[in-house]
């Protein structure tokens, strides 16, 4: 039996009792609310702890998730500087989060709390947890090799941006990298953040990845060291577990009048933004590539005060009339999962990866920052399941599409990407790899150590 021991052992039972603290980005927030029902289908009870600021809404969840907020001075529109959010967090939830575990202590006596779980930017947690003693579980909601590639980019000391040839060398440990695709570390805030962030991770009771062993064989070993005896566990992807009920489902009954593997899906995710001319060329290019497109344009993406409609060319709008949609929010779980769509182009988000993976879909990539330059990497280099857009200018562009779409090798991309798509629904089967993960979890958090 292979043992794992944990800092405390709980007092056993069927149920127990898990704080869940969330990030209030809707990349990391989803993931951690399907993870939450993933716990409560175990027989945990579940509070979780969230900011006041972007709060979830707990009638989409089952009615016997607790939600608590805590007050974090945060107002609306701060999240335009992410590091600087995430840092006033961390300063302002440490006495409210203390506060509020023991008032939900005091209140439940005879439910004890088994441990806190929280999303790893938020270490605010982890101080109050090893205050409490209580053990604690770092929620990472992005890659493995994401957080290889932060090490790698402290261990090398290029916190700054480093420059000329050396930007397209391999890098050693993980090849499918170059230089320029490790995360940049610009800010004396964001140096700090990544610190406490690798700290947290290596001194919890055990990290919680949405991801999936299939997928991070490289990473994986490579973290085996760093880790040392921390143990890891990977269930993901976390959205098969639940769904986020979208209340605008009008894209899919439009969907469901196109043919087969016609349509190209185009989402930048909830944070990216992109300039006017940008948004220009990217509607040409699609326009000229003369595919079937559903494109969610974000309101408040574009750098313009003006909608969508006032900013593409009239003659794009008559061209593409007949074949394409552009709305400002989707279902994208359903939407990846329509036998409509063939492609998606994506900003390489996590969650959007991995919900593309899961569904089968190959990848258009225009990764923007954080660790969306590695996740495309992953895509057209390891995976072989996509490709990377070079830049936005609207020739690129339409080769692209038709590359993905029409070609030979869009045929062969889509080949692999259902070849993945077996395997990851085979690690969520009773036997498969995160389905066992995440009952190794169960036991751990319950027992304090992993048969
Ligand atoms: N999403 C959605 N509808 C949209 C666009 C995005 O439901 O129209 C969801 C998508 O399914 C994913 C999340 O928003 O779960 C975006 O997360 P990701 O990690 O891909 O990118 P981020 O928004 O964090 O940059």
């Amino acid at each position: 039996m292979e043992k794992q021991q944990g800092r405390r052992r709980s007092s056993g039972g069927v149920g127990g009792h898990l704080v869940l603290v969330p990030c209030p980005l809707q990349g990391h927030m989803n993931p951690m609310l399907h993870l939450a029902t993933l716990l409560h289908s175990k027989g945990f009870s579940i509070t979780i702890v969230h900011t006041q600021f972007k709060s979830p809404n707990p009638s989409k969840y089952p009615p016997d998730i607790n939600f608590e907020s805590i007050s974090d001075g945060i107002s609306e529109g701060e999240e335009s500087n992410l590091v600087s959010l995430i840092l006033k967090i961390n300063r302002n939830c440490e006495d409210p989060f203390r506060d509020c575990l023991l008032r939900i202590q005091s209140d439940r006596e005879k439910d004890p709390i088994l441990g806190i779980i929280h999303d790893v930017g938020l270490y605010f947690a982890s101080t109050i947890a090893d205050e409490m003693k209580l053990p604690r579980f770092a929620f990472r909601t992005n890659s493995v090799t994401f957080f290889v590639g932060y090490l790698l980019t402290m261990q090398k000391g290029c916190c700054h941006p480093i420059k000329g040839e050396e930007l397209e060398e391999p890098v050693t440990e993980l090849p499918f990298l170059r230089m320029k695709d490790l995360p940049e570390v610009k800010s004396s805030d964001l140096h700090i953040q990544v610190i406490r962030m690798a700290d947290t991770t290596r001194t919890a009771t055990g990290v919680i990845w949405n991801s999936l062993k299939q997928l991070e064989e490289n990473a994986l070993h490579l973290i085996e060291h760093e880790l040392n005896s921390v143990p890891v566990f990977l269930v993901g992807p976390l959205h098969k577990y639940s769904s986020i009920e979208e209340t605008d489902r009008s894209c899919i009954t439009w969907l469901d009048t196109q043919t087969p593997n016609s349509v190209i899906y185009i989402s930048f995710g909830s944070l990216v933004n992109i300039s006017r001319s940008e948004l220009v060329e990217m509607a040409w290019g699609l326009a000229n590539s003369k595919q079937h497109f559903l494109w969610v344009v974000r309101p408040g993406s574009v750098q313009s005060s003006k909608w969508v409609e006032e900013l593409i060319p009239k003659e794009f709008e008559e061209l593409t009339s007949e074949r394409g949609q552009i709305v400002k929010w989707v279902p994208q779980q359903e939407v990846l999962a329509h036998p409509a769509i063939g492609g998606f182009w994506t900003h390489s988000g996590w969650n959007s990866t991995l919900e593309s993976l899961t569904e089968g879909v190959p990848m258009l990539c225009s990764p923007h920052f954080g660790d969306q330059r590695i996740n495309a990497r992953l895509v057209s280099c390891v995976w072989k399941v996509g490709i990377e857009i070079a830049n936005n200018e609207r020739g690129l562009i339409e080769k692209s599409i038709r590359r993905i779409m029409v070609d030979k090798e869009g045929m062969e991309m889509k080949e692999r990407a259902m070849d993945l798509k077996g395997k990851i629904q085979l690690s969520l089967n009773k036997a498969g790899s995160s389905n066992v993960s995440s009952e190794k979890l169960t036991n751990f958090i319950r027992n304090g150590y992993i048969e």
